[in-house]
């Protein structure tokens, strides 16, 4: 699903990611966790296209079996939309729009009919358990309800993998656990692999592999 070959990244001088690979297998999920600053977000956005490795000669992204270096951005920007799924720690809906609007925005970016996206994202929030929800705005639903309408949001165009930052690090612990047991009720349902950054201990043990990322690098 993703292979990752001698990724570097740097800011001016400073040295974020020191030549990191790696892959991840269809259906799988890879938590990765260490201590803040180690550049997992770096990775996650790199991963996710929606940021460049430093260009060297070795470096290599292939998702889903497209190659990512020299992609252009509008490229980008559609391959983005149609494979990928992002969820962050904040839920980032859009406050004047519906729960249904919101988890239909990538579909219409994509040009699917509003029939054909309204049908999916029902579906998505009755696996959500949040077909009652459909109608309210954000503003109206509790943490652990907007999350699951950003995860709605984030499946909506059947990506093939699901890219999460501190998921559950704006919820407590009964409303992360149940969105924890979601993600794998959705790889064990739709197949989807899985990139979880996260401080939560016990969404990192559940995870297929946990890896832990130290300054840039592998430990
Ligand atoms: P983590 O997710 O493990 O906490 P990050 O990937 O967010 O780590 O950040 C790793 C390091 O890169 C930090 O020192 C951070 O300050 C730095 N960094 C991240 N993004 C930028 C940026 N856009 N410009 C400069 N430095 C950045």
């Amino acid at each position: 699903m993703i292979q990752a070959k001698h990724i570097s990244k740097t800011y001016g001088t400073t040295n974020v990611l020191k030549d990191v690979s790696f892959s991840l297998a269809p259906s799988e999920i890879v938590s990765i966790v260490g201590p803040s600053g180690a550049g997992k977000t770096t990775l996650l956005h790199i991963l996710g296209t929606l940021e460049h490795a430093d260009a060297h000669p070795q470096t290599e992204l292939i998702i889903d079996g497209k190659t990512i270096n020299g992609l252009s951005d509008k490229a980008l920007s559609a391959f983005r939309n149609d494979s990928l799924g992002f969820v962050f720690q904040f839920h980032q809906l859009l406050p004047e729009f519906t729960a249904i609007e919101n988890i239909c925005m990538p579909a219409f970016i994509k040009g699917t009919s509003k029939q054909a996206a309204e049908k999916r994202a029902m579906e998505l929030l009755d696996f959500l358990e949040l077909s009652n929800r459909a109608k309210h705005k954000p503003s109206e639903l509790s943490g652990g309800e907007q999350q699951r309408i950003a995860v709605a949001r984030a499946l909506i165009n059947k990506p093939s993998l699901l890219l999460a930052d501190e998921p559950s690090g704006n919820l407590d612990s009964t409303t992360a656990n149940k969105l924890h047991d979601m993600f794998f009720n959705l790889r064990d349902t739709f197949s989807i692999s899985m990139v979880l950054v996260t401080h939560n201990k016990s969404l990192a043990a559940r995870a297929d592999r946990m890896l832990t990322l130290v300054d840039g690098q592998w430990s």
